[in-house]
């Protein structure tokens, strides 16, 4: 069931169509649906009702307050990587029981944040930050909850940069350090060992690698238990791929996922902890845009539209896909081959090379599907492009849920030094 498909003729989000936001908001824009974010949800957690479990949404994936908020009254922790993530879980009314820290780089403020409010476990990427957290839950008087993310060297991933369960990878403490990096958390006072924590990768395709990792961490739980740790959790990541609409491997369902994790870890005793993103967020938004102009080149058309790598840099960063679809139920009959850019000054500017679609003009509204997951969370405001705004729909209702920023807001943050504003020849801004 698609929450963005054509009714009459156009195309709607839910029951609201495109073009009336369009003309309300403006383009470029992201349009979420709640129904769709709850689909996912609740498809993922229907899956695992009958295991000790907790789904802690990546908040990186899609981190808008109102999105989170979405989640958190479906039951959703959250898995944050900065206190920023974190400030915005808390306000969309996650507990802080329910949220995990990952990243490889915490700060001791983040620490410190983080130890203040409770949260359930900080994923430990290497020795030197057990260290630090250890130093800054003395300070503190807590104790940190830990589970080391360790790195089980398995190739996973739809792209190199999505990758992060090789041993070449930054992430993670290397497979052959693991046990003693228990033993030397064991001894600390300020941390408390709780779980073992592993992500692979990102958009992984089929379950091989899970297997792969499971099997392996299985293990490594047996003998850290052997070794007298107490091992509660078992967080696996996220990284479960979503379809694309191109010709790419289709990922498996949710409940087959589910089935491989129950059937490795049925007799491990452990509390299950999933670090879902993309397969909640990535097809619950779409990006809008118009087309501004069709530039008819030598041996290739460009269709010049609205948004632009800095509002989705997936194309440009992973060679990603995204299925473009006019928002008027276009005439199958006339198609045309297209190269799909946006206004910036790169040729990595690219949404798609040569792909056969629809014939469309200048004035035309598109969507790039599949933009729920990192498109509104990685826009920058390169070129001076105030960051695209966000819209969620409701049934028949809708929300502007981050307004697009006027070139003024953005000039508001930057400041000329007084050597600079003495020359009477520039102009104080
Ligand atoms: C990015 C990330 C996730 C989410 O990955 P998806 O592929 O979006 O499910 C989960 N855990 C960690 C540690 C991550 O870095």
């Amino acid at each position: 069931m698609r929450h963005f498909d054509y009714q009459n003729g156009e195309m709607f989000a839910e029951d609201v169509p495109l073009s009336r936001i369009a003309a309300e908001v403006g383009t470029p824009v992201y349009v979420y649906s709640t129904a769709t974010f709850t689909r996912h949800y609740n498809v993922f957690a229907d899956s695992f009702a009958d295991t000790k479990s907790l789904i802690a949404y990546s908040v990186k994936a899609n981190s808008n307050i109102a999105v989170l908020a979405t989640l958190a009254q479906l039951g959703a922790g959250a898995d944050v990587v900065s206190v920023g993530e974190l400030k915005r879980a808390l306000m969309a009314g996650i507990p802080a029981d329910r949220i995990v820290f990952s990243g490889v780089g915490k700060t001791r403020a983040e620490m410190r944040a983080a130890l203040e409010v409770g949260i359930r476990v900080f994923n430990v990427e290497s020795l030197a930050e057990l260290r630090v957290l250890n130093e800054v839950a003395a300070d503190t008087g807590k104790t940190a909850p830990v589970a080391f993310r360790v790195n089980p060297d398995v190739t996973a991933g739809g792209h190199a940069k999505i990758s992060t369960g090789k041993k070449e990878n930054k992430f993670g403490i290397a497979w052959s350090q693991a046990e003693s990096a228990y033993a030397e958390a064991a001894a600390l006072p300020g941390i408390e060992i709780v779980g073992v924590d592993v992500h692979i990768g990102s958009q992984i395709s089929d379950l091989a690698p899970f297997e792969a990792a499971i099997v392996k961490v299985a293990g490594l739980i047996k003998k850290l238990r052997a070794a007298g740790h107490t091992i509660s959790s078992f967080d696996i990541g996220g990284g479960l791929g979503i379809p694309y609409g191109n010709n790419a491997a289709v990922p498996p369902p949710p409940s087959e996922y589910a089935a491989l994790v129950k059937r490795l870890t049925a007799d491990l005793n452990v509390e299950m902890i999933f670090e879902p993103g993309r397969m909640i967020a990535g097809n619950s938004g779409v990006l809008l845009s118009e087309v501004l102009y069709v530039k008819r080149g030598e041996d290739r058309d460009f269709l010049i539209i609205d948004a632009a790598m800095n509002d989705l840099l997936r194309p440009a960063l992973y060679d990603a896909y995204h299925e473009i679809e006019a928002v008027q139920q276009p005439d199958l009959d006339k198609m045309e081959t297209y190269d799909v850019v946006g206004p910036i000054c790169e040729s990595g500017d690219t949404f798609t090379k040569g792909r056969e679609m629809p014939a469309l003009e200048s004035g035309d509204l598109i969507v790039l599907h599949s933009a729920g997951a990192y498109g509104a969370a990685q826009a920058s405001q390169y070129n001076t492009r105030p960051l695209v705004p966000e819209v969620l729909v409701n049934g028949s209702d809708y929300s502007v849920i981050r307004a697009r920023p006027t070139v003024e807001d953005i000039l508001k943050t930057e400041s000329l030094p007084n050597w600079l504003t003495k020359d009477e020849n520039v102009t104080d801004i």
